[in-house]
């Protein structure tokens, strides 16, 4: 997989290293392991979905590219579904926050980061779009589910040097695009739009439903 995705056009070392540190079978059902190291997104349950590890990749690709450097302190993953990228993050930054609106796939990736929680990995279950403000300002904020406009929280929560990356839904609300803000050291913040991408969509609110 790992071979594939540098193949693919992945050109940073720390994050394809990481990528090879984390078992993706051990994040979806034992009925999907067999296909756990292809390049595709897999149901996870709860109507959600495991990222394409090509678009794990980019994302924190990107994160690590930003104004401040790739060495990361603090970072805010929106939408910790099973719990995957969340998995790969704490080889990346020394303390992640992942929030998940849905107590059902919170619990799953508490189960399913049981056996080698990391100290420096926190989950959360509420609604991501308010970020987390115990912990703010963070140098990145990745999220995996995408609306139409990026919440103020998220930009109010982003440090100095920091950088955002996430899908925003284009004007219509069909597409989405991959966009990265940057806040520069003067606090200004400066965007960019990339590719087109499609994740899930960025809900309101939480809800307790469990796993089916
Ligand atoms: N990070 C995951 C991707 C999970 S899919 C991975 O490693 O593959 C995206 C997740 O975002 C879903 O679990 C969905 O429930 C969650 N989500 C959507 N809106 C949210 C919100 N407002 N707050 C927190 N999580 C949200």
């Amino acid at each position: 997989m790992v071979e594939r995705l540098r193949l693919g056009g992945c050109r940073d070392d720390g994050v394809l290293q990481a990528l090879g540190h984390v078992a993706r079978h051990r994040f979806v059902d034992p009925g999907l392991a067999a296909q756990a190291y292809e390049d595709t997104s897999l149901p996870i349950g709860l109507g959600q979905t495991i990222s394409k590890p090509s678009v794990v990749a980019r994302m924190l690709e990107l994160l690590r590219a930003r104004p401040g450097g790739p060495a990361l302190g603090r970072v805010l993953e929106i939408g910790t579904g099973c719990g995957y990228q969340a998995a790969v993050l704490v080889l990346l930054a020394r303390q992640v926050y992942s929030v998940e609106r849905l107590r059902g796939l919170y619990d799953r990736a508490r189960d399913n980061l049981a056996a080698t929680r990391p100290s420096h990995l926190r989950l959360v279950y509420g609604d991501g779009r308010l970020g987390h403000p115990p912990n703010a300002p963070y140098d990145g904020i990745v999220a995996a589910a995408g609306g139409p406009e990026l919440p103020a929280a998220w930009l109010a929560q982003l440090a100095p040097g920091g950088r955002l990356v996430a899908p925003v839904q284009d004007s219509g609300g069909v597409t989405q695009s991959l966009t990265v803000v940057d806040r520069l050291p003067d606090g200004s913040l400066q965007v960019q739009r990339h590719e087109a991408v499609r994740f899930v969509p960025l809900e309101s609110g939480t809800s307790e439903l469990g796993m089916l």
